[in-house]
């Protein structure tokens, strides 16, 4: 592809200010050119900056390679196979320093490795700032600033898109997403996030090629799936996840059960109960956890099983745990859930049992129980979507001002996606950067 001509925006012509820049990023870009490299910053904080948002990470690309930029800073670490970058820490703060990388049209190497139907599973070819910009996703994650001469670098006509709201995939969508099919879950969430429009061919594609969802790495999926749903818009995420049968896609037999088990719409109605929920504490910073946001999802699969397994004639409790075991084992071959989320989840969805159980002294010991918030929170919205008949979530509410939860028992896990920590775990599989 013919190298692209930058449109070089001045500093008195955009609002991108070293005030506005983590100290931090400055330092590690003020090294690397001292040090001979070039460096910019990159992606989704000069995006958010232009947009008037705070930034909630600062990413770099430089011409410096990974191991370069590890020996120049010794409170750094390398990370990734299949793409390799390199995390400069600085307290909780992560600065991820990326090399520009050529597009993927070049020759197979060793270096770059890309499966039958055009999945990158390796992608460590170098390259120029201009490959570079056009192997990134959307032109509005394409602007690259200089902190030495303080110009912003637009090789993709980003800044009229990000002006028009219009979120466009660089490049043929086809070929783009059959690289990378998580670009169509990051699509959703950008223009949820940021109230663009998907560019249409970009758009029409991701309900085409949602099948190719289930080549993605199951670990990675999880990490992917928090991040749409922490976002803050998770509920409207949702309705565009199964508007583009990428729903379906992940969560193959939660849809089963949505779309044969459903009649009344009780199943949708938790979903979107708890989604709804999360929106909320979420802007109320309040903690999220994966367990929670799981138990969540598969309650559909996991209560229609639960049913079933009961209307054959086991009791309530094993019939739950084997509904639980079989949703889960399931779930596993698209998504892989850690086992310590698991085992939450289990607690959860064994609660809605425990709960039910209130006479007499039972009530204080349930509540002193580790998993007791959880499925209270939990039984509340089951009551809300109208899957059960509400009173039993009056009376716990009503319990717990006498008797109430231990403290140390609450949770307060954030998954790691949440804005006020850096989203991607070390040696996380990243398809591409
Ligand atoms: P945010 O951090 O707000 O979620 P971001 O745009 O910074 O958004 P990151 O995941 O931090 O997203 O990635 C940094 C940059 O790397 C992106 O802006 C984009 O240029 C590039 N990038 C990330 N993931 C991909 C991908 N799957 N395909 C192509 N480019 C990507
Ligand atoms: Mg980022």
């Amino acid at each position: 592809m013919k190298s692209p001509q930058a449109r070089i925006i001045p500093r008195n012509e955009h609002s991108i200010s070293r005030k506005l820049i983590s100290p931090s990023a400055l330092k590690v870009m003020y090294r690397l050119e001292q040090a001979g490299f070039k460096a910019y910053l990159v992606g989704g904080s000069i995006r958010d900056i232009l947009l008037g948002i705070q930034p909630k990470d600062f990413d770099i690309a430089t011409n410096a390679h990974p191991e370069q930029v590890h020996k120049l800073f010794s409170n750094s670490r390398l990370i990734g196979r299949r793409f390799k970058l390199v995390h400069v820490l600085f307290g909780r703060e992560v600065i991820e320093v990326a090399t520009f990388r050529a597009s993927s049209d070049k020759e197979e190497s060793p270096s770059q490795r890309q499966t039958a139907d055009g999945m990158l599973t390796r992608d460590n070819v170098y390259g120029t700032i201009e490959e570079d910009a056009l192997r990134r996703d959307f032109t509005a994650n394409a602007l690259y600033y200089s902190a030495t001469d303080f110009n912003i670098y637009d090789y993709t006509n980003a800044i009229e898109d990000i002006e028009e709201k219009q979120l466009r995939l660089i490049g043929d969508p086809e070929e783009r997403y059959r690289e990378d099919p998580v670009r169509m879950l990051r699509a959703l969430r950008f223009a949820e996030k940021l109230g663009f429009s998907i560019e249409s061919n970009a758009e029409h594609a991701i309900s085409d090629f949602a099948q190719l969802m289930q080549s993605v790495a199951s670990a990675r999926l999880f990490d992917e799936v928090i991040k749409l749903f922490v976002s803050g818009c998770g509920l409207n995420i949702y309705f565009r996840l199964k508007q583009h049968t990428l729903f379906e896609a992940m969560f193959p037999a939660v849809a089963n059960s949505l779309a044969n088990h459903d009649s009344e719409g009780t199943y949708d109605r938790f979903i979107q109960a708890g989604l709804l929920n999360t929106d909320k504490r979420i802007k109320e910073d309040k903690p999220i956890t994966p367990a929670f946001l799981y138990a969540v999802l598969l309650w559909p699969e996991v209560h229609r099983l639960w049913i079933q397994k009961q209307s054959e004639g086991l009791p309530e409790f094993p019939a739950m745990q084997q509904a639980a075991q079989a949703a889960i084992e399931s779930q596993l071959s698209s998504i892989m859930i850690p086992k310590r989320f698991l085992l939450n989840m289990k607690e959860i969805w064994e609660m809605q049992i425990r709960l039910t159980k209130n006479h007499g002294n039972r009530g204080l010991q349930i509540v002193q129980l580790p998993r007791f918030r959880a499925g209270y929170d939990f039984l509340l919205l089951r009551e809300k979507a109208g899957e059960i008949i509400p009173g039993l979530g009056d009376w716990w509410t009503k319990f717990q001002i006498t008797n109430p939860p231990p403290e140390h028992k609450r949770r307060t896990e954030r998954p790691k996606s949440r804005p006020s920590r850096r989203k991607r775990p070390p040696n996380s599989q990243r398809n591409s950067n």
